[in-house]
């Protein structure tokens, strides 16, 4: 189960990072634009001053500025809200200018529209800053389609310069957007699965947390109704632990519940349950096990435990520093129908036992006894 236990460990560790993740991709795709923005423009340059239209080809010019300023300040990591501004305004901007020059069929309003996902993603933009611009935006396309679509230009292309600008833009226009929805679609099913396995694990040893165990719990009673399989649980509590944080601090005694967590998982099957049910206890589901089998295992897991040599460098001198714990046990036979928490009570109560009898011990809570406490709550 160490298998399970490291790829959670993994999984919870890029999951702390996945709200910078969504932040770094707008910055990258806004670094992205700009680059491009400078090839592309540059290319306008050269297409309009080759073709007289010598005025747009001053604007572009100023746009070839625009995205090497905002290009600049994206790599330096300077302002990165004023290149955010530089490439929104030049987008808008050139759209217009270049819609009234040269005519509404080349397509160069496409950019605008696209504008308006780009600053709803925008996601250093206040709430009421994001409206107000969105909505800026939004009147922006409309006005400009109002003005300009159906005047004609001012220098007319040759048609097929008008249709290879046409189907350039929009070709980039659509591969803009269906890179920045397909980016952002894998960023929320990404989130999505890492929300779920912080909702799931417990971040200190990351293991199940209780609540994954009591699914685990349902979804394996439901299997035992058509397979008939025993089911057994295992309540481990570390012995003396309070005096471990007393003296040693509170850091070693996480270390210790790892370390704990680690030598339990490495000793159990990829196909049993493991949680931190709480503190320093923590649960152990075994599928298809009686209650001779879990105390057989519970007996190596206490032994593993024992032997076990918490490594850590918070220690002070250098003395090796081990622990012992102490098992209850309970099994849950498939004609026996009992609740989990009966369950975990009857493992408790094992457990109470092994902590009177000593601690660093196994003990289990009979199946007779648990039949007759299921008789007895239904008299
Ligand atoms: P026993 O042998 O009877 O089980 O005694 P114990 O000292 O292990 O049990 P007790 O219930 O008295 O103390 C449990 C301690 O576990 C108290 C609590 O501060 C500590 N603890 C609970 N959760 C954590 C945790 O996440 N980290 C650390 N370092 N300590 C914890
Ligand atoms: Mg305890
Ligand atoms: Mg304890």
């Amino acid at each position: 189960m160490i298998r399970q236990l490291e790829e959670n460990r993994q999984r919870a560790n890029s999951a702390l990072d996945s709200t910078h993740r969504a932040a770094r991709s707008f910055w990258r795709l806004m670094l992205g634009t700009s680059c491009i923005g400078v090839v592309c423009h540059s290319s306008f340059v050269l297409l309009f001053y080759l073709n007289g239209v010598t005025g747009l080809a001053l604007v572009n010019v100023g746009s070839v500025s625009l995205y090497a300023t905002s290009a600049f300040l994206l790599t330096r990591g300077l302002a990165p809200w004023i290149a955010f501004s530089f490439v929104i305004f030049e987008v808008l901007a050139h759209a217009m200018l270049a819609s009234y020059w040269v005519g509404w069929e080349t397509g160069f309003y496409f950019y605008a529209i696209l504008a308006i996902p780009v600053l709803i993603v925008a996601d250093f933009q206040r709430l009421p800053t994001k409206i107000l611009s969105v909505t800026g935006a939004t009147i922006f396309v409309i006005a400009m389609d109002v003005l300009v679509r159906s005047r004609a230009p001012i220098h007319a292309l040759p048609e097929h310069v008008v249709d290879g600008l046409h189907y350039f833009n929009l070709t980039a226009a659509l591969s803009i957007l269906i890179f920045m929805v397909g980016n952002y679609f894998w960023l929320i099913k990404r989130a999505e699965s890492q929300l779920h396995l912080l909702a799931t694990t417990d971040s200190l040893t990351s293991l199940l947390n209780r609540r994954s165990m009591v699914d685990a719990w349902r979804f394996e009673k439901e299997r035992q109704e058509s397979t008939g399989a025993s089911l057994a649980l295992i309540l481990c509590d570390i012995d003396h632990f309070k005096q471990i944080n007393d003296t040693h601090g509170h850091d070693v005694g996480d270390r210790v519940l790892q370390t704990v967590s680690e030598t339990l998982a490495a000793n159990l099957r990829e196909t049993d349950h493991l949680a931190r049910w709480g503190g320093e206890e923590f649960i152990i589901m075994l599928v298809g096990a009686t209650l001779d089998t879990a105390v057989r295992i519970a007996e190596d897991l206490r032994a593993a435990v024992a032997d076990t040599v918490i490594e850590t460098d918070l220690l002070k001198g250098n003395e090796p520093l081990s622990v012992t714990a102490t098992f209850g046990v309970s099994a849950m036979p498939s004609d026996l129908s009992e609740s989990l928490e009966a369950a975990v009570a009857r493992a408790d109560a094992a457990l109470y036992n092994g902590k009177r009898s000593g601690r660093n011990c196994v003990s289990r809570h009979d199946q007779q006894d648990a039949r007759d406490m299921v008789k007895d709550a239904f008299v």
